[in-house]
């Protein structure tokens, strides 16, 4: 069977600092973070072909600057580099039987979320459909969005905050703790060997239990609003169609194609 990893960085065990995250490909913390994420794409990896030996995986690379080293890749994993760069759904198709989630971070202006926020560092807040939202509901949405048939989103791994945030939306959503957030920039590591662990084992239950796990649908037409802080540009938003200025701060877009909104 297909399935379908989605990586982000912020939300990966040893992460916790805006320094390990960013585009500068030569600092050195930033490689290290890349192996850190890279090992918990290829723990999952390693459980989905535990349950599924002629598993045919996919990994999106969906941290903005890149997250994954591919030469540390595991080699039987199909890859997709690089964030944004392809528009959504990211080669998601109705043809892969379930979504793994990695590295999630919480939603913007969640207290004292490590690394917290949605999308960019001057989004307040975002809505779907009324819904306060993150980057995993978005996520979560667009897998459970798609024109062919939902796909399910199995197993989510971030800090707590990310965790909670997964089984509001879906509470039989399978989940690994990498950490606990403490602060903006500090968290409490798990061993990353027990992380390590603990996604080889969940990803093979989530393979188990893909027909217990209902996909995150959000039923058309889609509203999505962002709210950004004081002084902000909305030009971005207002370039994307079906858009509008709410007021100085806010753009909301209505659409029936969740895959033209900025989610
Ligand atoms: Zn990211």
């Amino acid at each position: 069977m297909k399935w379908y990893i989605m990586t982000d960085l912020e939300g990966a065990c040893r992460v916790e600092r805006w320094v390990q995250c960013d585009g500068s490909e030569l600092h050195y913390e930033r490689l290290e973070a890349r192996r850190f994420i890279t090992a918990e794409a290829n723990a999952t990896a390693a459980g989905i072909i535990d349950a599924d030996p002629d598993a045919d995986i996919v990994l999106w690379d969906g941290h903005g600057p890149g997250c994954i080293d591919p030469s540390l890749l595991d080699p039987r994993v199909s890859f997709i580099p690089h964030g944004w760069r392809i528009p959504a759904p990211f080669g998601l198709t109705s043809e892969f039987a379930g979504a793994f989630v990695l590295g999630t971070h919480s939603r913007a202006g969640t207290p004292n979320g490590c690394l917290a926020h949605t999308m960019a560092g001057n989004v307040i807040g975002y809505w779907l459909n009324g819904r306060e939202i993150g980057e995993l509901a978005g996520r979560m949405a667009m897998a459970g969005g798609l024109p062919d048939g939902p796909v399910p989103v199995l197993l989510v791994s971030g800090c707590n905050f990310a965790c909670a945030e997964a089984h509001e939306l879906v509470p039989e959503v399978l989940t690994v703790e990498t950490k606990l957030s403490l602060a903006p920039e500090r968290a409490q590591h798990r061993p990353p060997a027990t992380v390590h662990a603990e996604l080889r084992a969940q990803a093979a239950a989530a393979v188990h239990a893909r027909d217990d796990i209902p996909p995150f649908v959000v039923p058309a037409p889609y509203t999505v609003r962002a709210k950004l802080t004081e002084g902000s540009s909305l030009d971005w938003y207002l370039r994307h169609p079906h858009t509008t200025r709410i007021d100085e701060q806010t753009a909301e877009q209505v659409t029936a194609n969740l895959y033209e909104t900025w989610i």
